[in-house]
């Protein structure tokens, strides 16, 4: 019969591969992965374990939400236990019952990424034409932004530009659109520059990828290269005892089609995605423009909640009442759900990619949500701050740092990164989201402003290009051209120390001992005599009585013969008034210390 995969496994367990790989678990198979084929032996060993396990209790363990058996209808049932899988009395022994989350299971959204060429756009084809969700409608329309397809029933929603540009200049806005990436590389090429950038911004955005080994077709089509290329980005694949899912597929051949969307819902269960059609309504816009006859139009996936014909939206600056929904095929909808992606007719003006959209209760209500939205989208930063040192104004404890570096050659990227690499600052962590050779793009400048509003670009013997550095305005990203290392190193270095709250130490500038004690109205004064070295009116002192410390402070006024004195040498006799300290007494010793900053 040959080797099972552990999600196979679990559809004829007819339970989720999430719970089977948790019960595996319990049952001392630890480190299984949904994706790991087993031989014969462990399959049967599997089922007849599960089987065992499931003997014993299987009542509180399965909601009825997952089960292969027919949907449960009605809700009410299912939806106490999963609130309160605790309060039931089960007993002691019962398999541990998953928190739940809130709401209900939703579709993932999926974006492709990877190098030009290698077949983003003929898998995205591939997927549409052999599982589109909605076929029986006729075909799908011209140029739409996203689509569903179905396998076995259940759902995955495509966003239909790929590469990182559009995925990142998305989440530039703060939106997350995506779920789960798809990385294409081609197995006659290998990864490349392209495929490094897109691997760096999926990182970023913190999602889970899938690797579509592309083009195995090809004669020359080499996948174990590819599989060593991706295990040198970090990215080892689970043929090789890592983390990461590979599918080796032919999207021009339509081979391993549905292996790879099988693999893309298994990831999405595992991130057991969900959402609560009945909540608030938040879609992110994907895809918007100006349509001649119908006016601004904008797609938008819908993350929670559920958008409806006639609701009043808001996105950004732009509002409106939704005059149509239409689907992938053009077919017009009443609503839509969480992971479903629509056509919104209805906005006064065309919304801005990577905004959210909300629904409101009035027309009033939608026009001033939007007002002070488009307040708020204005950029933070102003056009001029283009230096470190702007950037840095604000110092803080600690710093996390990101920035993006480009460089002319190889050569330059590695010494530039080897420099970074070796520039250790105090509190200071410097991450790099992204190192690569050419001019800097708009990507660049997309990948910094979709991270923090820290992040920079810094180019070594490059610039950025016109629309590059256009972005970088908009978006109000720092960036920085260099043409030695050792300017770019320097410059870092010293904004990095400036953006840092001072750090300081003790100077010890002398001893004093207090001999008499003079009532004043405000307190007590110490008659003192300086002993070694010297004290002056901005000295900090230490009060010590016998070994105790008894107070750390500053001076509020130092006195040789009844006038203010600047300084008192050693062998001089001065009063001294304490701030904030008024029990001193007689033997009491101050050390007077000078704070220096330590430079970083
Ligand atoms: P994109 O730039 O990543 O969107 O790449 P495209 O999808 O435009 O594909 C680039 C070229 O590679 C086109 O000529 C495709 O026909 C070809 N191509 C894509 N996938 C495959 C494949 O699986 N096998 C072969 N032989 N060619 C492919």
């Amino acid at each position: 019969m040959g080797r099972k995969r552990i999600y196979e496994i679990a559809r004829e367990l007819g339970v989720s591969s999430k719970d089977l790989v948790t019960k595996l678990e319990e049952m001392g198979l630890s480190g299984m992965k949904a994706a790991n084929s087993v031989d014969d032996d462990e399959y049967t060993l599997i089922l007849n374990l599960y089987r065992e396990e499931g003997k014993k209790a299987t009542a509180e363990e399965k909601p009825a939400e997952k089960a292969a058996a027919p949907k449960p209808t009605g809700k009410p049932e299912p939806e106490v236990a999963k609130a309160e899988p605790e309060t039931a009395g089960a007993p002691a022994k019962a398999p541990r019952v998953r928190v739940p989350h809130y709401g209900d299971p939703r579709p993932p959204v999926v974006s492709v990424l990877g190098h030009i060429d290698h077949g983003k756009t003929t898998l995205l084809d591939a997927i549409r034409s052999s599982h589109l969700a909605e076929k029986e409608a006729g075909g799908i329309t011209q140029g739409v932004a996203a689509y569903q397809v179905d396998l076995h029933g259940k759902k995955i929603t495509f966003i239909d530009t790929p590469g990182h540009k559009a995925f990142t200049g998305m989440r530039a806005r703060g939106a997350q659109a995506t779920d789960i990436a798809v990385l294409v590389v081609a197995a006659d090429d290998g990864v490349m520059a392209q495929t490094v950038e897109a691997i760096d911004h999926i990182r970023a955005a913190g999602i889970p990828m899938v690797v579509a080994v592309n083009k195995i077709d090809k004669p020359n089509a080499d996948v174990n290269k590819v599989l060593g290329d991706l295990a040198q980005h970090g990215l080892t694949p689970e043929a090789w005892g890592g983390d990461t899912i590979t599918v080796e597929i032919s999207a021009l051949q339509g081979t391993n089609i549905e292996e790879l969307l099988e693999m893309i819902l298994l990831v999405a269960e595992m991130e057991d995605l969900r959402a609560d059609p009945k909540g608030a309504t938040e879609a992110v816009i994907i895809e918007s423009h100006l349509s001649v006859g119908r006016g601004p139009v904008a797609t938008a996936i819908v993350r929670n909640g559920t958008l409806s014909d006639k609701d009043w939206v808001v996105a950004g600056g732009a509002w409106g009442r939704v005059k149509a929904l239409l689907d992938e095929t053009g077919t017009r909808r009443v609503s839509a759900k969480p992971g479903e992606a629509v056509e919104i007719l209805g906005f006064g003006e065309v919304p801005m990619v990577g905004t959210t959209v909300a629904v409101v209760q009035s027309q009033a209500e939608a026009k001033s949500a939007a007002a002070k939205q488009a307040e708020a989208l204005k950029p933070k930063r102003d056009r001029r701050v283009l230096t470190l040192d702007e950037l840095f104004a604000n110092a803080e404890e600690r710093v996390r740092l990101e920035l993006v570096l480009k460089a002319s050659s190889t050569g330059g990227l590695e010494a530039a990164k080897r420099e970074l690499d070796t520039l250790h600052i105090e509190g200071v962590e410097l991450g790099i989201l992204h190192a690569g050779v050419g001019g800097i793009t708009e990507s660049d400048i997309l990948l910094a402003a979709s991270v923090t509003q820290d992040a920079f670009v810094v180019g070594f013997g490059v610039k950025p290009d016109t629309k590059a550095a256009r972005m970088a305005e908009q978006q109000g990203v720092v960036v920085l051209s260099y043409e030695i290392i050792y300017d770019l190193v320097d410059e870092i270095s010293r904004a990095l120390k400036r953006r840092l709250a001072p750090e300081f130490e003790e100077v010890q500038t002398g001893v004093v001992e207090v001999r008499n004690l003079f009532k004043i109205p405000s307190g007590r004064v110490a008659g003192c005599a300086v002993v070694e070295g010297k004290i002056t009116r901005r000295s900090h002192v230490r009060v010590l009585r016998g070994d105790k410390e008894m107070f750390v402070g500053e001076i509020a006024s130092l006195r040789r013969f009844e006038e203010d004195a600047k300084e008192v040498l050693a062998g001089r006799e001065c009063g001294i008034h304490l701030k904030d300290f008024d029990d001193i007494e007689i033997g009491d010793k101050l050390i007077a210390f000078d704070l220096k900053e330590i430079e970083r």
